[in-house]
């Protein structure tokens, strides 16, 4: 899609195309948001983009602000999951020695009441 698009399209609906999510498509390319703008990450505050460039919310793993930062971004957890729904989904990143109580308490009382039930998986 073109940057100079005639088609009209209003501004508040616009996801800024700066999403920091993992995988995430149209970089530096605004687009109407998808089903659901994302909130920012919990950790380091980047723009998560919208559904239709970074998809689900249960599959938002926040970068940081490249791969170097990510660190120190993330207070050295690597990359976090982004929503609630994606640690409930996922559990910590094991590779990068995350506990539940790495993630905020909300988050993590969230994934331990979803354990005890049997949870999504
Ligand atoms: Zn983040
Ligand atoms: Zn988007």
């Amino acid at each position: 899609m073109s940057k100079f698009t005639e088609e009209k399209v209003d501004e508040a609906n616009l996801c800024p195309g700066k999403s920091r999510a993992f995988g995430a498509k149209m970089w530096d390319e605004p687009h109407p948001i998808g089903r659901y703008r994302h909130k920012r990450c919990w950790s380091c505050g980047a723009d998560l983009g919208c559904t239709r460039c970074s998809g689900l919310l249960r599959e938002l793993l926040c970068m940081g602000h490249g791969s170097d930062r990510n660190e120190l971004k993330h207070g050295g957890l690597g990359p976090v999951w982004a929503t609630v729904a994606a640690l409930v989904e996922h559990g910590p990143l094991r590779g990068f020695n995350q506990t539940v109580d790495s993630y905020p308490p909300a988050f993590a009382s969230m994934y331990r009441a979803t354990e005890l039930t049997g949870g999504t998986r």
